[in-house]
């Protein structure tokens, strides 16, 4: 089979991933073999080919939102992120899957979807609604999942008022979720062209990083990397609000005033990785209220370009892969 692979991470502008012919991977005990329909392109990819994540294999294909036909089963599935759990470790009894001490990630610690096939373990696999073409399914199993976590990390109650700090892909996927749930949704992002989405999209009100919400804010996401972001986003919330930060890695948290900030029981929760229900849950959500993001499609052996559009923001929504394109 044809796959995009990375042996040493580098400058995604100096084409790190080559496209190879490799044997078709054979599917273990508990593992299914997928033909990939198409793949989204995360920028936790770019973090693996450029290394910012730390290589753990000496090569692997990357790609980790993986729309698939199971081969000798046919039904069509997705799969991200999460590629498996121990389900021993103290966090998986305790349901808590997403923290798992010894996860196995698609596409970084096991190869993933830059390929037209792929294994997946067949628990870590889930359905895909009729209505989700393949495009448009595969930049939500990542980025949309993990938005739709951070909603209920956040304890978003229908009609509550939203803040959105930041409007990226994953902010701009649970745009559509909170609106289904009947709740105003207000947009605090740097970039004009941010701003015009959210605007497109259907905000109840949209302003620049420095600006506050005209309204007290019951829960608020950050999607930026900015600690400053995160402490204006608890002065936008009421009394016992909560603010859900999802971002990976932050600057720093700067000082702040606890009196008037952090008091009346407002809280700051972080957001880590995902759980299967979640996945299962956005899902099923997304193909009843149809989110379609805006996708371009890129070849196999267009996997480089396709990571230096997202990481220069070049496109207007995902990159998609597909190894028919
Ligand atoms: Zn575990
Ligand atoms: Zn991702």
């Amino acid at each position: 089979m044809k796959a995009a692979i990375l042996k040493s991470p580098g400058d995604v502008l100096k084409r790190p991933l080559s496209t190879e012919e490799v044997p078709r991977p054979q599917p273990g005990a508990g593992q299914v073999l997928l033909r990939v329909r198409a793949c989204g392109v995360c920028r936790t990819d770019l973090h693996v080919v450029e290394g910012e994540l730390p290589p753990v294999r000496n090569r692997v294909i990357p790609g980790h939102q993986i729309v698939g036909d199971i081969v000798d089963g046919g039904a069509r599935v997705g799969v991200s992120w999460i590629g498996g759990v121990d389900g021993s470790c103290p966090y998986c009894r305790r349901g808590k899957e997403n923290l798992c001490d010894s996860p196995v990630f698609t596409g970084y610690t096991m190869d993933g979807g830059y390929a037209e096939y792929a294994v997946a373990r067949a628990d870590f696999i889930f359905p895909l609604p009729p209505t989700l073409d393949d495009m448009h399914a595969a930049p939500l199993l990542c980025a949309g999942i993990i938005g739709f976590r951070s909603l209920r990390v956040a304890g978003v109650e229908p009609g509550e008022d939203v803040g959105l700090f930041g409007f990226g892909s994953s902010a701009s996927l649970t745009i559509a979720v909170l609106q289904a749930w009947n709740c105003k949704v207000y947009v605090s992002t740097r970039g004009e062209s941010h701003r015009k989405l959210a605007v497109s999209l259907g905000a109840d009100w949209v302003g620049s990083e420095n600006e506050k919400p005209p309204v007290q804010l019951d829960r608020a996401i950050t999607f930026a990397p900015s600690g400053n972001v995160v402490v204006a986003a608890l002065a936008s919330l009421r009394k016992g609000g909560v603010v859900a930060i999802n971002a990976i890695h932050l600057d720093r948290i700067p000082q702040f005033d606890y009196d008037s900030l952090l008091w009346g029981e407002r809280q700051i929760r972080s957001v880590a990785n995902m759980t299967r229900a979640d996945a299962r849950d956005f899902l099923e959500l997304a193909g009843k209220i149809g989110i379609k993001p805006n996708v371009t499609v890129f070849s196999l052996d267009q996997a480089n370009e396709a990571l230096a559009a997202v990481k220069k923001d070049a496109i207007d929504g995902a990159a998609v892969i597909v190894p028919g394109a």
